[in-house]
């Protein structure tokens, strides 16, 4: 098969379009032809090399997979060849009591497609039954590779960490990053109160037509100070954050007295200081969140199949201009997601 591969770490230039051995299917698991694949922050770090963490080489990254079953291995049951599928982007052991509690993005073995096995950066991949996600005809390949690992990450931040209701007053940062636009989506589904913030006069139009009841243009105005004009003083209550060191102030400045902070990445840099006046005195609450749990995958899912979110198009490259994906990605102009295209 075609896969786009490095052999070491370093700059885009290390992304090589090349050869590589067919992945064999073992029993539990399935091949697909991969038809499209999303990028993700992670990516990026992969290509770069993360601290303590070695990765299989030569690798193939690429977390947010569609395409169709090619080959099924034995003992699966309900899977046929040529079926439609997204991918669940999470892998866990199945076995222990987090993974039977529903709780499987707390596993001790739980890995993301495309970091220690080989992702969608290929025409074919070969994944666990269980990460299979069959979709209806008339979800796209480009969207249903862009919706997975954003969605689920942002609906268990939302709900899993930051209790959403319809009460809630909510800030998402970045509205144009994949985590952003999923949130904003899901928060107004809800019926929530969205504020968000985009870079610029052309991503606010982008975020408002989003669905975001207001949006803060970060270029020009000072966020929290907006934020609390918006509330009439009070803060919002529910705060989603992934940007880091450049959003972490304005972030914590704009949460309201015992409010949540939900964060799920440090794009900018990840030395943000805290004044832990405000942590005990606002009784404010922090919340680490990565990933999500399979079955807030098929919540989300259910959305996405009824029309409710469409995850938003950035740029599509095809596979062999992974190079150019990455560098999109990279210079922060995209607004929603970037996406790699194999055979469709
Ligand atoms: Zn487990």
């Amino acid at each position: 098969m075609k896969a786009v591969r490095f052999h070491a770490h370093g700059g885009t230039d290390v992304l090589q379009y090349e050869d590589a051995p067919d992945p064999q299917v073992h029993a539990g698991h399935v091949c697909i032809r991969v038809a499209a694949c999303a990028l993700n922050h992670l990516d990026l770090w992969q290509r770069r090399g993360l601290d303590r963490v070695r990765l299989p080489m030569p690798h193939i990254s690429g977390a947010d997979i569609s395409g169709t079953i090619a080959e099924v291995g034995a003992d699966v049951a309900g899977l046929t060849v040529g079926q439609r599928v997204m991918l669940q982007p999470g892998v866990s052991c199945g076995r222990c009591e987090k993974c039977l509690s529903g709780r499987d993005f707390l596993c001790r073995s739980y890995d993301v497609l495309g970091y220690q096995s080989a992702g969608g950066y290929a025409e074919l991949v070969v994944v666990p039954a269980a990460n299979v996600i069959p979709i209806p005809d008339h979800i796209d390949f480009i969207s249903a590779a862009a919706f997975p690992l954003t969605f689920l990450t942002a609906w268990h931040m939302l709900y899993g960490g930051g209790g959403l209701t319809s009460a809630s007053t909510v800030l998402v940062v970045a509205a144009g990053s994949g985590v952003g636009q999923a949130a904003v989506q899901i928060a107004k589904a809800a019926r929530a109160r969205v504020i968000t913030t985009a870079r610029g006069a052309d991503k606010c139009a982008r975020a408002l037509a989003l669905g975001a009841d207001h949006v803060v243009d970060s270029t020009t105005e000072d966020v929290a100070k907006r934020v609390k004009t918006l509330t009439d003083g009070r803060g919002v209550d529910i705060v989603i954050e992934h940007v880091g060191v450049a959003t972490w102030d304005a972030s914590v400045c704009s949460l309201t007295t015992g409010g949540r902070l939900v964060t799920c990445g440090a794009t900018t840099g990840y030395d943000a200081t805290l004044d832990l006046r405000h942590l005990f005195a606002r009784q404010l609450t922090f919340v680490g969140s990565y990933m999500g749990a399979k079955q807030e995958l098929l919540q989300a899912a259910d959305g996405l199949f009824r029309g409710w979110f469409a995850p938003v198009i950035d740029q599509t490259f095809p596979l062999a201009e992974a190079r150019a994906a990455h560098e999109r990605l990279e210079s922060g102009a995209q607004f929603g997601k970037i996406v790699l295209t194999s055979t469709i």
